[in-house]
């Protein structure tokens, strides 16, 4: 008997050749009807004999194509609308929040295969893509994702594309970004001035430019990079020179895996990580003889590396004698990436030796995503192309939410119809420019998803952006949440755990209701509520200077040498206080005394920095987190007992700091290695900490304990808090798709705000 059903299909089900499949398939049981997007993901209908319809339903979700992730299948019973054969419709219009955004993906085989092959009439051409390949949210104005809607609209098909287009046999039947050297986007190249120089193949010229150690800027997917040949030192530091940025380690895009494992120890599970058609930048262990340039991750264990993204790299890899680049976000600084060409000539001049630009503009700003090793996986460090907009199922009702994150490494949050839509990394909101990139980023995923958001949460900081932005914004109910409970909620929603939890927030800085600086802290708390019980904390101490000890670890140094021995620690033997002007500690001890511009802290981040110091490390810190990570690179890898803090369970809430600085400064005054007093300095923190939670976890009746903050990216910590606390039996929950330091904010944010 013939029936007619209507199907509805969630999930990231456009751009990735799902309705092809479906059409595919549809032909294969001989049913007709049609398929389309729909802001909600995509909707068939289908009639025939009820027997192939049934095939055809228990087939649907077995074999979709490789970029597809179905969430959810609807089948109703429809009435026959005896259609002729099976089409594919143009787009409808729907709402909802079904939608997911595909990600942008690095070239498939069969097009790398025709970028390479002299007789395809794509040979060399850098805008290769199809059904399974290519730019994605990058390129996408609005859903449904057609090519009317995304910044390809501006190149029409010329016959040969549309015909593959339009051929349902085709692997481009239906890529919205297809193209060729005839019909679509080129590439150019500009000299320092922005003016063409006119080659007959400007990629491999600026292949030429990079051999001689240029400055190039390459427009990529989601902005600019610059790039310079990764063995040359000298066009290695030239390019720091030029931007600004003395030390923060810069990223290398490497050829191939081959190339990939003469820079760094790569297992099997890392290759896999690095050949994820997303491509992110992974954190890998530098080998002992590292061929590269030293300049580009400077006093640091890891470099940051991947592999080619797009036809146009890969390109460019063949021309760059060494294969490999240092590939690193061209941006002014404190502002965001550069995504168009006008930009980053204007934005670059001085900077960049030439440009190798293109025509077809990028929507959506996108950094490069960085992932970690872990054990037992990775942890993202970054989300940006490819991994964002990260969505995760949260599993909480009431009205949309949108969370507006943190001031430094901003990204930003929609939670609605029980899932959460994570931003792509924004960066820090300290500029006008950032702050309108910040606002672009709302609108385009409010857009996106059809969402009207009612609730608006934000950090507790009144001076933050975002918190200025919230209170702009007119018929909406807004909601402070604190920085650190922000942090252990985004580890309960991603582990997809409600609390209640001990929550261990470990950062640099954020602001508590007391108007101190927080970050070394206990918590208890469950997702749905802005409340929590802060259980235990560092011992206040002063921060001289405000923000301008966290670029500064000496100065912390200082303030814990005052805290820990009072005034007389001047006449402690420490290196750190031998290389200091005595002028300098002086006066900081008189700022210190006398309580002037002297924020009171619990920072965990900037312990680190004082100890950091204290080992002869950067007494100057050019990037946030730059101490820690040196500490980490630093500290012995054997193992090591901490020094003997004791604490008192009746002095909590208060941690005293003062013993960690005392064992750490008497073990210098002894000669240890500094790289010995790191590893128990280290060692000390877990102990300490995991006995506290041991506490707080009894006193409450709790068996979890939640790790985050940006302090976790370092991961010896991470490991030796995770061995103490199992050791006490209780169970820890940590990151690994959402950042630990502040890019996850926003999703505890909303995870908070989700309940009012
Ligand atoms: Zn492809
Ligand atoms: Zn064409
Ligand atoms: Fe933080």
């Amino acid at each position: 008997s013939v029936k007619a059903k209507h199907i509805e299909v969630s999930g990231q089900v456009q751009g990735t050749g799902f309705r092809p499949y479906v059409f595919g398939l549809a032909q294969q049981y001989g049913l007709s009807g049609t398929v389309r997007n729909t802001t909600s993901g995509v909707c068939i209908h289908v009639e025939g004999p009820e027997f192939f319809i049934r095939s055809f339903l228990s087939e649907l979700p077995e074999t979709p194509p490789p970029l597809a992730r179905i969430e959810k299948v609807l089948v109703e019973d429809a009435s026959l609308e005896r259609e002729k054969g099976f089409s594919i419709k143009t787009s409808g219009i729907a709402s909802g929040l079904g939608t997911l955004v595909s990600p942008d993906t690095a070239p498939c085989e069969k097009c790398m295969e025709e970028l390479l092959d002299p007789t395809n009439r794509r040979y060399g051409y850098p805008f290769i893509n199809c059904t399974h390949c290519g730019p994605r949210f990058t390129i996408i104005h609005e859903l449904p994702y057609d090519r009317p809607g995304t910044s390809m609209r501006d190149f029409p098909l010329c016959g040969p594309c549309r015909s593959e287009y339009e051929n349902p046999r085709d692997r481009r039947f239906h890529a919205q970004p297809i193209a060729c050297e005839k019909c679509g986007p080129g590439v150019f190249l500009l000299d320092a001035h922005g003016k063409t120089i006119p080659v007959a193949d400007p990629i491999s010229e600026a292949g030429n430019l990079l051999a001689a150690g240029k400055v190039l800027a390459i427009k990529g997917l989601g902005g600019f990079h610059l790039a310079v040949d990764a063995r040359n030192s000298r066009a290695v530091s030239e390019l720091r020179r030029r931007k600004n940025r003395p030390r923060k380690p810069l990223a290398v895009m490497v050829e191939d895996i081959a190339r990939a494992e003469s820079l760094a120890r790569i297992n099997g599970h890392l290759q896999k990580t690095l050949l994820d058609r997303r491509r992110p930048i992974v954190l890998l262990e530098k080998n002992s003889g590292f061929p590269l340039s030293p300049e580009i991750a400077p006093g640091l264990s890891r470099v940051g590396v991947m592999l080619p993204y797009t036809p146009l790299h890969h390109l460019i890899m063949n021309h760059v004698p060494g294969g490999a680049l240092v590939m690193t976000s061209a941006n002014k600084p404190g502002e965001p990436i550069i995504k168009d060409n006008d930009e980053a000539i204007s934005g670059m001049t001085g900077i960049a030796d030439a440009f190798l630009v293109n025509d077809r503009d990028i929507v959506a700003r996108c950094d490069d995503s960085v992932l970690m090793p872990r054990e037992g996986g990775e942890m993202a460090v970054r989300l940006g192309r490819g991994f964002a907009p990260l969505v995760l199922e949260v599993p909480l009702k009431g009205p949309a939410v949108l969370a507006l994150g943190g001031q430094q490494k901003n990204s930003v949050c929609l939670l609605a119809g029980g899932r959460a839509h994570l931003s792509q990394h924004v960066g820090d909101l300290d500029s006008p420019a950032a702050v309108k990139a910040f606002e672009h980023t709302i609108r385009h995923l409010c857009r996106l998803h059809g969402v009207r958001p009612e609730v608006v949460a934000h950090d507790l900081h009144p001076d933050y952006a975002g918190t200025r932005y919230a209170k702009s914004l007119p018929g909406v109910t807004t909601l402070a949440v604190q920085h650190h409970l922000a942090h252990i909620l985004s580890c309960l929603a991603e582990n997809k755990h409600h609390g209640p939890v001990v929550g261990l927030a470990f950062d640099g800085a954020g602001w508590g209701p007391d108007q101190a600086i927080w970050g070394g802290e206990v918590l208890v708390c469950r997702w749905g509520s802005p409340d929590f019980i802060r259980a235990a904390h560092l011992s206040y101490l002063a921060q001289p200077g405000g923000d301008a000890a966290a670029r500064e670890p000496w100065r912390m140094a200082v303030s814990h040498l005052f805290n820990a021995f009072g005034p007389d620690f001047k006449h402690l033997e420490l290196d750190l206080l031998h290389d200091l002007e005595p002028e300098k500690t002086a006066f900081l001890t008189r700022m210190i005394e006398k309580k002037v511009h002297c924020p009171q802290t619990s920072s965990m981040g900037r312990l680190f920095d004082a100890v950091a110091a204290l080992c002869g490390l950067s007494r100057f810190s050019t990037f946030e987190g730059q101490a820690a990570m040196e500490l980490e690179a630093l500290a012995d890898r054997d193992s090591h007992a901490g020094y003997p803090v004791s604490w008192d369970p009746g002095s909590l809430p208060e941690i005293p700091v003062a013993p960690i600085i005392q064992g750490v400064a008497e073990d210098l005054l002894e000669k240890s290695p500094p790289s010995v007093v790191a590893a128990r300095f280290q060692a000390t923190i877990a102990e300490l900490f995991s006995g506290v939670c041991g506490f707080v976890a009894e006193k409450h009746g709790i068996e979890h304990v939640a790790l985050s903050g940006g302090v976790f990216q370092n991961r010896q910590l991470t490991h030796l808090m995770i061995r103490n606390l199992s050791r006490i039996g209780l169970k820890v929950l940590t990151h690994s798709k959402v950042p630990p330091n502040d890019g996850g904010l926003c999703l505890g944010q909303a995870v908070a705000a989700a309940s009012t």
